[in-house]
């Protein structure tokens, strides 16, 4: 396997590229999570990994998407984007996830991503914006990797995001990166009604032959004004991710990333352990990007060095958390994140201004954490890689206590809600879809 990913990294791409994103975001990406470990030493705190959400606006209506895609169009301009990606430099930071709505709807994103050639991106897409002529200026960057969302079959895609022909748009914006050989993703919100098209070897080998160098299957989580908990995986799914997640990076020659758990597999929340935090489309600094409570904004005119060593609401939302849980607090405990905007009277950063509605009437339901079923990596070179530079920081066993957990399984037996129907699942064959024309290839 590793001979397969060598080969493919060698053959597959442009050195150029490869070399960009090995020493920026691989060397300089570990550089920054040491100086976060040293910073954390000296109780400060600064997170190695931020995500920008860079606008709201979005041309799908995905379900259960939490951002308000209709709403009055809110961008972070340039100006901020430029101070809040230099201040996380001057820490030692260098690598951004880029989120939106859609972040290519933002006119001047590839100016910014241009002017940042020191730093690395990775871009949160519906890839529908992708045209060959964007694809050719990013692979001129050489510092940006587009992580394309699909969602599924044409019929799901279209289901889960609202609109007619995304599925098809969405594979000619892959395959525009692809043959212009940039370093690009796929990701998938897994959710009952593709669990069975996508979570499989087929659709993974289908990836790699389309040249495909990377892959991230999170969980759905049913958040947002039309949650969609029907959608939401039950625990014998949830396994089914991590394991397939586990077996596929001992196996298959492609990356799979997988933020929730460390080499042993034990769970955790990479807000809570520090890793990343959020800033949103209206410059609010956030938890995560579900989490639409924030006291900080990056245009209040504080360094964001001192906005993060002292935001007692971020700190508080780190340790409280920890205290009760590994797995997602949004899923496990939304009554916690009522409690803690209660405490600090935290601004609810949406256009709906629902957030704590939304959290009250979310139901409690298990997330990545499952104890005792913890699925170690088999992966040696993940393992240690999770090792030294993605794991927990000391966090739960700083706060973690076994009696604050509440199995998120028992409250529901307990207050006897039944779980809402599954949507009968479109069958497709994912994997079977032609390629889109693929000249240079
Ligand atoms: S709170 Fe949940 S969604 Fe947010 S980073 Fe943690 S695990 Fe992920």
């Amino acid at each position: 396997m590793y001979l397969r990913m060598a080969k493919r990294l060698l053959w597959e791409t442009d050195k150029r590229l490869l070399w960009k994103l090995a020493y920026q975001a691989g060397w300089k990406g570990l550089r920054s999570v040491q100086k976060h470990r040293s910073r954390l030493k000296r109780g400060e705190f600064f997170p190695p990994f931020l995500y920008l959400s860079v606008i709201n606006t979005c041309n799908l209506r995905c379900q259960g998407c939490w951002v308000d895609v209709a709403g009055k169009q809110t961008k972070i301009d340039v100006a901020a984007l430029n101070r809040t990606v230099n201040e996380a430099k001057a820490v030692g930071n260098a690598f951004f996830g880029i989120l939106g709505g859609e972040p290519f709807l933002h006119r001047e994103l590839l100016d910014f991503l241009e002017g940042q050639p020191d730093v690395y991106f990775q871009v949160f897409t519906n890839g529908h914006f992708i045209t060959d002529e964007v694809a050719k200026r990013l692979r001129k960057m050489g510092n940006v990797t587009p992580l394309i969302s699909v969602e599924g079959s044409e019929i799901v895609s279209d289901e889960r995001r609202g609109r007619a022909g995304v599925l098809s748009a969405t594979m000619q914006g892959l395959q525009n990166c692809l043959n212009n050989k940039v370093l690009t993703g796929v990701c998938t919100s897994v959710c009952r009604t593709n669990i069975d098209d996508l979570l499989n070897s087929r659709w993974v080998d289908r990836l790699i032959e389309m040249g495909v160098m990377y892959c991230w299957f999170h969980v759905y989580r049913p958040v947002g004004p039309e949650s969609r908990p029907e959608l939401a995986l039950d625990t014998d799914q949830l396994r089914r991710v991590r394991q397939f997640v586990v077996d596929t990076r001992a196996t298959k020659p492609i990356i799979v990333i997988d933020a929730y758990h460390d080499g042993e597999g034990r769970a955790l929340c990479p807000a809570v352990t520090g890793f990343t935090h959020h800033i949103g489309p209206g410059g609010d600094i956030e938890p995560c990007p579900i989490i639409q409570l924030a006291k900080e904004n990056i245009n209040d005119g504080r360094p964001l060095k001192d906005v993060f060593n002292q935001s007692e609401f971020l700190r508080d939302f780190r340790q409280l958390t920890a205290e009760h849980t590994r797995g997602c607090v949004v899923m496990e405990r939304p009554d916690l994140l009522v409690q803690l905007a209660e405490k600090h009277q935290a601004r609810d950063t949406t256009q709906r201004h629902t957030v704590m509605q939304e959290l009250r009437a979310t139901e409690p339901r298990r997330s990545q954490y499952v104890p005792g079923m913890e699925i170690r990596e088999r992966n040696l070179l993940v393992r240690l890689a999770k090792w030294y530079a993605f794991n927990d920081f000391g966090t739960y066993t700083r706060h973690f206590k076994a009696e604050n957990w509440t199995d998120p399984n028992s409250v529901q037996a307990e207050t006897a809600r039944p779980e809402p129907a599954c949507p009968e699942p479109a069958r497709t064959v994912l994997h079977e879809l032609p390629v889109v024309s693929a000249p240079g290839k």
